[in-house]
């Protein structure tokens, strides 16, 4: 059995690293990876080399049973593949509908990282909390570049300087870290979510927590935020624009899985901020939730700046690799036994995370 590892063709990360094979052998001697694939995350073909074999493209795709991208690989590509063979990657099949259907015309089979459920049990497969968590980070960091005055308070002979006011909307993983990141630059942080437990942990970091009464919380739905009513979504934009008026910098990161973002910030709201502020979108990807983002692009409106990006970690590839290679293999450790797959898909986790198994592709 042979793993294949393929460059990106539009992304810094690399789906193994070195580090990660190397604390692996019994994985690391059935893989193959494509030559240059982790030069753009700082892993060069050297380091490779030393634990597992470095090929063409053309080889992994013909020659590996299980192939592995970060991100999915484009139809011309899997038509190159051998029926049967197993795709890993982030599909996000909730906001890509059609990409079962495109790999199931391939006959191939496919797991999706971004499906591993968030249970304790696979805690150290969460790709998605990993890069969440450097898209929290990296995004406070955006943010401080682009506001043309700082984030900490400055007393100076010159003059003193009040602290930079950041809203964060929605404190699950991406927000959480933003809100550590902001307040350790000295900035004074407000935060909002719909879910109660995350009242505790905005407030454990420093930050206020500002609450909207009569949010709709679902204890089955995994963690997840559930979708609110309308007058909920009313009386939070309202509060939320109160704030936004004083605020230098709005980070959003308020997702509901398998629907479209809620819009937090409508066009009449960012009407009412400060030139000079910045908006950063993290929910871009599924909609966003700034009315006025526009996907994946920055631009200035009434000398606001809004930055939608979804892909924040993708900047910051050294360590995004290292952390979604390591959770990776704990994925992998679960499909291989003693050098060859096993497919258990009485497993939880397997079954979550198969988008197309290969009985339904072989039809
Ligand atoms: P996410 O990316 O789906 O959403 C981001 C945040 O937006 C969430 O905190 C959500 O509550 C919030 N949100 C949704 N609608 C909102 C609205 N109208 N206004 C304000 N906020 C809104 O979520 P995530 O960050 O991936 O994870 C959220 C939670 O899932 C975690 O905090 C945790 O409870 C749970 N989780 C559990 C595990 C685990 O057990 N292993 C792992 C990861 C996450």
């Amino acid at each position: 059995m042979k793993i294949g590892v393929l460059k990106e063709t539009d992304d810094k990360r690399v789906a193994l690293t070195p580090e990660t094979l190397k604390k692996h052998p019994d994985v690391a001697a059935h893989t193959i990876i494509e030559s240059g694939a982790g030069l753009n995350a700082g892993f060069n073909d050297d380091a490779y080399t030393a634990v597992a074999g470095v090929v063409s493209r053309d080889e992994v795709l013909k020659g590996a049973q299980v192939v592995i991208t970060v991100n999915p690989l484009a139809d011309e590509e899997m038509a190159k593949l051998t029926p049967g063979t197993i795709l890993i990657s982030m599909f996000e099949p909730y906001n890509n509908p059609d990409i079962t259907g495109q790999i199931e015309k391939h006959k191939l089979g496919a797991f999706s990282l971004d499906m591993i459920p968030r249970t304790t049990l696979a805690q150290s497969m969460d790709i998605l909390s990993s890069m969440a968590s450097i898209s929290g980070y990296k995004a406070v960091l955006t943010a401080a570049n682009q506001l043309p005055r700082y984030f900490p308070m400055m007393i100076t002979a010159a003059g003193s300087i009040r602290p930079a006011q950041v809203l964060i909307l929605g404190a699950g993983v991406a927000g959480l870290q933003a809100i550590a990141t902001a307040k350790r630059l000295g900035a004074m942080v407000e935060a909002s979510d719909v879910r109660q437990a995350a009242k505790e942990e905005v407030m454990s970091l420093g930050a206020k927590f500002v609450e909207v009464e009569g949010a709709k919380e679902d204890t089955t739905a995994g963690g997840y935020a559930v979708e609110q009513t309308k007058e909920f979504l009313e009386r939070q934009k309202a509060e939320v624009q109160r704030r936004a008026a004083k605020a230098d910098v709005i980070i959003t990161t308020a997702q509901v899985r398998g629907r479209k973002a809620p819009i937090l910030l409508p066009k009449s709201t960012v009407d009412q901020m400060k030139p000079g502020s910045v908006i950063i979108d993290l929910a871009a990807s599924s909609g966003g939730n700034c009315e006025l983002t526009q996907g994946n692009s920055t631009y200035q409106y009434n000398g606001v700046t809004i930055i939608g990006n979804s892909d924040l970690a993708e900047e910051m590839p050294q360590d995004a690799s290292r952390l979604f290679s390591n959770n990776l293999m704990n994925f992998l450790k679960l499909l291989i036994k003693d050098g060859a797959l096993s497919i258990d898909m009485d497993n939880e986790i397997i079954a979550g995370s198969c988008i197309v198994p290969l009985e339904n592709s072989s039809k």
